[in-house]
């Protein structure tokens, strides 16, 4: 009889042959974090800020901000939250700063968003800088940017946190214990310049739901390219190999928290890539632990590499055919 995921809440992930994977979840709102526990999540892998600022009417002024990571921190206990500042504008357009922007953006997705806008609007992500080292005062605080297309848009969202760090010491305020950068890789640009970002940065977040769009030249957001591209096509397992490929040895985490990670095949996929870290929506982390508990890695790396190398005509249907002889 198969365990019921409630049941797999508290056993680990390991694989067959002993690899611990981490599963966590991706979160957006305080109602989220009640996933935490029921999910058996290691923690949260994306919480994306913006979606706050995407329900108000406002813009959700430092205190609010505040009290929203505090809430979150404390509902997440001893497990870690990975924070990413805002990705808004471009298609997650806000009413109160698109009258500030004037302009609407022809190609919202490749647009005026996420990190390039919030280094523009400097008092926006000083304001969240400041709410989130305040938040986690005393603790551990993760803070990961969005949509970094070349290293020195890292480091300058880096520079406005330890501006903000350094404000809040003088002013004998109480700050993280520890803090951690990452970014996210979702521009391809950003995959050829891993040898210098990533002495930078602790971890690395591919978001494979931008990064499809922008290999392929296809708008996530339009329903009639939604089938046309698969994630089990060569293109993407292989561009995703070589960023693992690139960061081995490196002292970097790297993880996927797009969408793709939540399902089985493609799951199945990272994982005989290279990937031991996904960050995935709470109702899949239950059936991804159980299918992590059946692999044999090493027996799937070896089967990936071979397909990576002469990719097979339905990549899909061969991964379906590998899981079900063994019984996954
Ligand atoms: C992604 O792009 O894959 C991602 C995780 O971020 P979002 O879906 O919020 O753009
Ligand atoms: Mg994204």
């Amino acid at each position: 009889k198969q365990a019921t995921y409630a049941e797999l809440r508290d056993v680990e992930p390991f694989t067959r042959d002993g690899t611990r994977i981490t599963v966590m979840m991706n979160a957006g709102l305080r109602d989220d974090m009640s996933a935490l526990a029921m999910s058996g999540a290691d923690g949260v892998g994306l919480f994306r800020t913006e979606f706050q600022f995407l329900v108000s009417s406002t813009l959700p002024q430092r205190d609010r901000q505040l009290r929203l990571y505090r809430d979150v921190l404390d509902a997440a206990g001893d497990k870690p939250v990975v924070f990413r500042t805002v990705d808004i504008g471009g298609d997650k357009a806000v009413p109160y700063l698109d009258s500030a922007v004037g302009e609407r953006d022809e190609n919202p997705a490749m647009g005026w968003r996420a990190l390039r806008l919030s280094l523009e609007r400097e008092g926006l992500l000083k304001a969240q800088a400041r709410a989130l080292l305040e938040a986690a005062g005393g603790r551990s605080l993760s803070v990961m940017f969005p949509m970094v297309s070349e290293p020195w848009e890292f480091d300058a969202g880096k520079q406005v946190f330890e501006d903000q760090l350094r404000f809040l010491r003088e002013r004998r305020k109480l700050v993280p214990e520890t803090i951690e950068y990452g970014c996210m890789l979702e521009v391809p640009a950003l995959a050829d310049a891993l040898d210098i970002l990533a002495p930078k940065l602790s971890f690395i977040s591919v978001g494979t739901n931008d990064l499809t769009q922008f290999l392929f030249a296809a708008d996530r957001a339009n329903p009639k390219l939604a089938e046309r591209y698969d994630w089990l096509s060569p293109a993407i397992l292989r561009f995703l190999a070589r960023v693992a490929q690139s960061l081995v040895g490196q002292n970097v985490r790297l993880g996927v928290c797009g969408e793709m990670g939540g399902r089985r095949l493609e799951a199945l996929a990272l994982l005989g890539i290279g990937y031991r870290r996904l960050s995935i929506t709470p109702a899949a982390v239950g059936p991804i632990k159980e299918l992590v508990r059946k692999v044999d890695l090493n027996e799937l790396t070896q089967q990936m590499t071979r397909w990576l190398a002469t990719p097979p005509g339905d990549m899909r249907a061969e991964l379906q055919r590998w899981a079900a002889q063994h019984d996954i």
